[in-house]
């Protein structure tokens, strides 16, 4: 399919499985392990990479290559691969060009479980990160680069703060120090928002939400742009520019062109790692992005009808944060990347705090507690109860989640029985 003719809903329903002549019109899962060939010879020159082909779904299947195909063609990437979790997603996204010794760069206001995988989880490993307010001057955060610094990281919609991610300025930052920015787009999804249009390198995904949309199956994505020249920076990226020994010698930029990102995601960290997708998760993704054109449009006007009920009710709310209120922290940030609508998600805090979050949260009959957020259901989470309970009051500051912070999840029901039911939750305060 030529991805670049057709406007973003056609893709979303079309692109990735093209049937052939009397193929299904549904994508088949291929709920294969592994695949048949009638030489060894043919079989060695897959695992030479000489030829493309599959042989073992932990590297490669079919019914995922269509969705990340889908998903590469909805970003604008030259390639993309399905991992088995958004988390999954970020970890390969750094550990593709960074080793023990190495550092990066990332924006503090991150989802908790990202911040903990760089924080603690990366450092264990050797991989060093520096934690920087996105909103901070270019000087202090060019100030956390390093020379052993191998991406700046940071997300579109920032979860759960929502706060708008100025794409443009960390793509520049990034690349005046020879590296990829690497931006999260779970938040805005390509419907709203294409980081690579605006200078991202890379661009990962939680598919677990929106895209899937309906809390059927967790999963995650890898986009690669293909615009970052590793060559140029030849000794940052020695993964990429020299001869890889798990593959005979094989050079991934020289072998694969702009593809060498994302090949040596699939063929070195897929092969030694997995967390890949399981073909039946890809199904089920594969009918959420069928309508993820027709879904996000509507989680962003319920959730711009909560943000106005929320905001007139100051005699019970203390703040609200969404960049589609004018007078937001990121309302012009938000008109220049998300023209369109953010997202579905917005975050508050009531007069009373901690405590008062919680029982307002207990007295919610429609929204419900769960931990999740993007789904078609509208539900609610407390994280500094929840979701970041492991950080300290301090760190949640510091991650954009105020300890009094609710993070509201507005779905595609009726926005009026929606706020019928934050009203009567008010109401039992
Ligand atoms: N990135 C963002 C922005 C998220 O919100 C999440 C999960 O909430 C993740 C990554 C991790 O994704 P998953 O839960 O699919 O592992």
């Amino acid at each position: 399919m030529e991805t670049k003719k057709y406007k973003i809903g056609t893709l979303c329903v079309q692109a990735g499985y093209r049937p052939a002549n009397g193929q299904p019109r549904v994508m088949p899962i291929v709920q294969s392990t592994t695949f048949k060939y009638e030489t060894s010879e043919q079989m060695a020159r897959l695992f030479d990479l000489e030829e493309s082909g599959y042989f073992y779904s932990r590297l490669q299947n079919p019914t995922c290559d269509n969705v990340a195909a889908k998903i590469a063609a909805l970003e604008g990437g030259v390639g993309a691969i399905l991992t088995s979790s958004g988390q999954a997603a970020s970890f390969y996204a750094v550990l593709n060009i960074c080793s023990a010794g190495d550092h990066i760069v990332s924006a503090t206001n991150i989802y908790g479980g990202t911040f903990n995988l760089f924080g603690v989880t990366l450092r264990k490993m050797g991989i060093e990160v520096t934690f920087v307010d996105p909103d901070a001057s270019d000087d202090e955060i060019k100030a956390a680069f390093r020379p052993e610094t191998k991406a700046l990281f940071g997300e579109t919609l920032s979860n759960p703060g929502v706060a708008v991610l100025d794409i443009e300025r960390f793509a520049r930052l990034a690349h005046s120090h020879g590296v990829p920015l690497i931006v999260d787009n779970t938040f805005a999804t390509p419907v709203n928002c294409r980081p690579i249009e605006w200078g991202a390198d890379i661009v990962t995904h939680s598919t677990t939400k929106y895209m899937d949309g309906h809390a059927t199956a967790v999963g995650g994505a890898i986009v690669d742009s293909g615009n970052f020249d590793w060559e140029a920076h030849a000794d940052k990226f020695p993964g990429l520019t020299t001869p890889d020994e798990s593959y005979h010698g094989l050079t991934y930029t020289k072998a694969f062109g702009r593809m060498a990102y994302i090949t040596k995601a699939t063929a070195q960290l897929m092969r030694d790692l997995g967390s890949s997708q399981s073909p039946q998760n890809a199904f089920l993704l594969n009918l959420g992005l069928e309508t993820l054109h027709l879904r996000v449009p509507r989680h962003c006007e319920n959730a711009q009808r909560v943000a106005e009920y929320l905001a007139a009710r100051t005699d019970k709310v203390a703040w609200v944060h969404y960049c589609g209120l004018p007078g937001d922290k990121y309302y012009e940030l938000g008109r220049k990347y998300l023209p369109g609508g953010s997202c579905g998600v917005l975050s508050f805090g009531l007069k009373g705090g901690r405590e008062v979050a919680i029982r307002f949260m207990d007295s919610l009959r429609l929204a419900a507690i769960v931990t999740h957020v993007a789904d078609a259901r509208t539900c609610v989470l407390h994280p500094a109860s929840h979701t970041h309970r492991q950080l300290s009051d301090e760190q949640l500051s510091e991650a954009g989640s105020a300890p009094d912070l609710i993070r509201f999840s507005a779905g595609i029901e009726d926005a009026d029985d929606i706020i019928a039911d934050i009203e009567q939750a008010l109401a039992a305060e």
